[in-house]
């Protein structure tokens, strides 16, 4: 099964939370402990190791936030 890591810049983050609804693998949440220069709670991914690499949340994102790099 492919694998994937996703990265963030969380600093363009508006927490719309597109990625995380269209995330066939349901592993990405806002950070509710973190909030960033744009005053809000950006996405991070909860389970990494359960990530495919399949880049939809990277088609998903407005704002160019995740980046998908695939094994
Ligand atoms: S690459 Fe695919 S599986 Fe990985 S976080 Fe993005 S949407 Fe989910
Ligand atoms: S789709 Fe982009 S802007 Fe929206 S929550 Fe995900 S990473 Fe943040």
């Amino acid at each position: 099964m492919a694998k994937g890591r996703v990265r963030f810049h969380t600093e363009r983050c508006k927490a719309c939370e597109l990625c995380v609804h269209f995330c066939p693998r349901k592993i990405l949440g806002v950070d509710m402990d973190t909030i960033n220069l744009l005053g809000y709670h950006p996405v991070k991914v909860n389970l990494p190791e359960n990530c495919n690499g399949c880049g939809i949340c990277a088609l998903m994102c407005p704002d160019l936030v995740i980046e998908v790099e695939r094994d």
